[in-house]
């Protein structure tokens, strides 16, 4: 039997009577767009998270986007300035600073938790530097104590891009409220998934929050009166309703996502394989366990042989990618390393101890 990198079928199927009901109840209301279930979404996550207000997106890309947009309509950034990210992440972090006409400038990570490097960040600061964006990357928070007191020196924003770490907590807090804004992605296969596209923005800033909903809607808060040129990037009342339903059950997933990983991480003993850090096993809700090897594409083939598909998060770092040419020349040995070394296994809330327990077997035999 096959074990698929993520069965999203059986992930979702779990939930099966409720998401009808939820897809139901919207169908027989007849209202789409700009309702009651993205209210309540939006109400139910911002009290999930410990914060004062969340505002639905239409993606994860977008609520990034909707963040620096805020920013730059209040005047706190503007076109030409600079925001630190780091180099391994997904390619949606840079091109929401790109595509608002900021210059991204990739930073290096740490070997051990694979996100953004303080130090570097430290480096990277100019006099036109605005913000940094941390990535939780595959669900470890990154560090925020350190990076807050960079921000609170440098008088930068520091802002969250939340898509893989829905639920996760640090110091007592969850991710999405450790920073002056947060983005989220519920697209299907994050820790909190929609079955489509979906995104949220949260925040303690009411005025951030009253210009990125005008934004996420046409720069309008008022029909046909626009106050600044926004996006169309709404929740939609579907992706809210069931959004609304899986969010119930987010913790428990989480906690069986965990189960996993501490699994993996007691019993996969062969030297040639590096495991992730999991010491602080609170901050960290396993979007992806990632593991290190020296010959990956050797490892690969060999589970793929036993039926276990893998896959590569991020096969190439940002800096190398054609879209970013201009910062090829940066020397970023970190990032550069994991993506030629990283490799995620199967983990997911419905990957079942039987599945688990031959993903190990064969790992120990390579
Ligand atoms: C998924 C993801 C995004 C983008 O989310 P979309 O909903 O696909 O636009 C952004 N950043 C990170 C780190 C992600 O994993």
């Amino acid at each position: 039997m096959e074990i698929p990198f993520l069965n999203l079928k059986r992930e979702n199927e779990r939930y099966t009577s409720e998401i009808r009901e939820a897809v139901s109840r919207v169908i027989n209301s007849g209202w789409y767009i700009l309702g009651e279930e993205k209210n309540s979404f939006e109400n139910e996550y911002a009290t999930y998270c410990g914060v004062k207000h969340c505002i639905g997106a239409g993606n994860g890309l977008d609520a990034i986007r909707l963040i620096l947009m805020a920013y730059m309509e209040q005047g706190v950034m503007q076109k030409g300035d600079e925001v630190i990210l780091p180099a391994n992440t997904f390619i949606a972090t840079a091109l929401a600073v790109s595509q608002c006409g900021l210059i991204p400038v990739f930073a290096d990570c740490d070997i051990t938790t694979y996100n953004i490097a303080p130090e570097s960040v430290i480096e990277k600061i100019t006099s036109r530097t605005k913000a940094i964006i941390a990535v939780h990357l595959y669900g470890q928070i990154a560090a925020m104590d350190q990076l807050k007191q960079i921000a609170r020196q440098h008088n930068l924003k520091l802002i969250e891009d939340a898509a893989q770490a829905q639920g996760a907590i640090y110091n007592g807090k969850k991710a999405g409220n450790l920073s002056d804004a947060a983005a989220f992605s519920f697209y299907p296969v994050k820790n909190l998934g929609a079955l489509g596209d979906a995104g949220a923005v949260t925040t303690d800033n009411e005025d951030l929050a009253r210009i990125v909903r005008s934004l996420s809607n046409y720069g309008s808060d008022r029909k046909y009166m626009h106050e600044y040129k926004g996006l169309n990037s709404r929740l939609d009342e579907m992706q809210a309703a069931i959004l609304s339903v899986k969010l119930k059950h987010l913790d428990r997933d989480n906690q069986r996502r965990k189960e996993i990983a501490a699994y993996y991480s007691e019993n996969i003993k062969n030297v040639n394989i590096i495991l992730p850090d999991n010491k602080d096993g609170k901050s960290h809700v396993f979007h992806l366990y990632v593991i290190r090897t020296d010959n990956r594409e050797q490892l690969q083939l060999f589970l793929s042989d036993k039926g276990i598909q893998t896959q590569i998060h991020y096969p190439i770092a940002i800096h190398k990618q054609p879209a970013y040419s201009v910062s090829a020349g940066l020397n970023l040995p970190v990032a550069e390393q994991l993506q030629d070394e990283v490799l995620s296994l199967p983990l997911y809330a419905s990957l079942t101890d039987d599945e688990l327990h031959r993903i190990v077997e064969a790992l120990n035999n390579y």
